[in-house]
């Protein structure tokens, strides 16, 4: 029996492990010339770079354990270290190697920048939060979530705000309370102390799991349609016929915007978030003092040393930046960064629709919301999570598992 998986994003790459790995005839096809989807590497100015700087956390799992299956090892391929926020205004929290939940409250307790009445107030509401399963009586937005916390004052603003706009991309006066709820438990309230990590790429996104999760898939005899854009889906009584090609079963693994056109009972009403990443290229022996650096500056929120000089500036959500053109924002940033010299080059990656905007209340569709041969995948559909490359791999698995299940007969 054969499995079609249309788009070869995270979700749809994950799926086609799966699928192939459990021994099932899989074609993946993909609009684009790569796979990757908005977690790719692009061509620009004639340089390897990523559509987007990206970071990943240590309770990344699946994604993880995807790599290791497709022979890309995490250990090589990612900076892992401890979590630290520091910022330009002189705020630190580093969490020392320490089991959880020492590490946090050593975290906490030593943070700078930050009162003690302050820490203890936040450790004992963390501590409320991890006994009632970090579950919220009613989904609220994050900014109404820490006022009713009494949440106001530091932290607030160097921590808990800037790691929701880093998680949700979507800035805390209209982010889902309980998504980031969620991202707290699997990270700052993991039992495990390396969930927290921070995993910094040392290569491009596409090394660490297009390009060999495309090798891979090759290699186990599954079949790869790339620049292939996948215009109609047709259940019949016995197969469903992906342009006009016979399958027992199709996995949909396309943003969200791209579902309806394919199958109308799939399509969001979604809100969508932009992201847009600065890359500034400044003398190759220039180094940030941390690899990952919160600039609370007017403008830019994370930059992160991407080595040899060249460091990617984040900046999330809607926002005033967008007004500002690509030469005025590299200029901005460049004066926000404040590294003392003038960058060498520059470029500005504009993704408008990056991810959706994880509001309160949004709906997230099942997997098998549609005909039973037919499966979603996404990070849309991962009700647990914001849009994250996990969400995305994790969805992608499952749908692989349930497309798997009804396939083998
Ligand atoms: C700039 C940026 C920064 C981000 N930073 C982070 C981060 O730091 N950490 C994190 O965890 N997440 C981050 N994300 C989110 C993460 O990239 C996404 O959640 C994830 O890549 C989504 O994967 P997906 O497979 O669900 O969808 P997509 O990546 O959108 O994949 C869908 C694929 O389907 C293809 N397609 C669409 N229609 C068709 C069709 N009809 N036929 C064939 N193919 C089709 C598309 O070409 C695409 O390749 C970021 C996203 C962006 C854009």
């Amino acid at each position: 029996m054969r499995v079609a998986v249309i788009g070869g994003g995270w979700s749809g790459i994950a799926a086609a492990v799966e699928l192939t790995a459990r021994g099932i005839s899989t074609t993946l096809f993909e609009a684009g010339r790569v796979l990757g989807g908005r977690a790719r590497s692009a061509n620009l100015d004639d340089r390897m770079l990523d559509n987007g700087q990206h970071i990943l956390l240590g309770a990344y799992r699946d994604t993880l354990d995807l790599m290791r299956q497709v022979d890309a090892d995490p250990e090589q391929l990612f900076d892992r270290r401890p979590l630290s926020i520091i910022d330009n205004a002189g705020f630190k929290l580093a969490l020392p190697r320490l089991p959880a939940p020492l590490n946090v409250a050593w975290g906490l307790l030593t943070a700078r920048g930050v009162g003690l009445g302050e820490k203890l107030r936040t450790a004992l509401w963390m501590d409320g939060i991890k006994r009632r399963g970090f579950r919220l009586a009613a989904d609220i937005t994050v900014v109404q979530w820490l006022d009713a916390a009494g949440q106001t004052g530091t932290l607030r603003r160097h921590l808990w705000e800037p790691l929701c706009l880093a998680a949700l991309n979507t800035p805390a006066d209209r982010a889902s309370a309980q998504l980031f709820a969620n991202v707290l438990r699997d990270s700052l309230g993991s039992p495990h102390r390396e969930d927290t990590d921070l995993l910094i790429p040392q290569v491009s996104l596409g090394q660490l799991l297009p390009e060999p999760a495309g090798k891979w898939l090759r290699s186990q005899g599954a079949t790869l349609k790339m620049r292939t854009r996948v215009q109609n889906l047709t259940p019949t009584d016995s197969t469903i016929l992906v342009d006009g090609e016979a399958f027992a079963a199709a996995i949909i693994a396309t943003a969200p915007q791209h579902v309806g056109a394919l199958w109308p009972d799939g399509a969001t009403n979604y809100l969508y978030e932009p992201i847009a990443t600065v890359y500034l290229q400044f003398r190759s022996r220039t180094k940030l003092r941390f690899p990952l650096r919160n600039l609370m500056g007017r403008l830019g929120q994370w930059v992160v040393d991407r080595g040899d000089g060249l460091v990617g500036c984040v900046l999330s959500g809607r926002g005033a930046w967008e007004t500002l053109d690509d030469n005025a924002l590299a200029m901005a940033l460049e004066d926000e960064l404040a590294l003392g010299e003038p960058a060498l080059w520059h470029k500005v990656i504009r993704e408008k629709r990056a991810t959706f905007s994880a509001q309160p209340g949004i709906h997230r569709p099942d997997c098998r919301a549609v005909d039973r041969r037919i499966f979603l995948a996404g990070d849309y559909t991962w009700a647990d999570y914001p849009a994250t490359l996990e969400g995305a791999v994790r969805s992608g698995r499952h749908a692989g598992r349930l497309a798997h299940a009804i396939s083998r007969y």
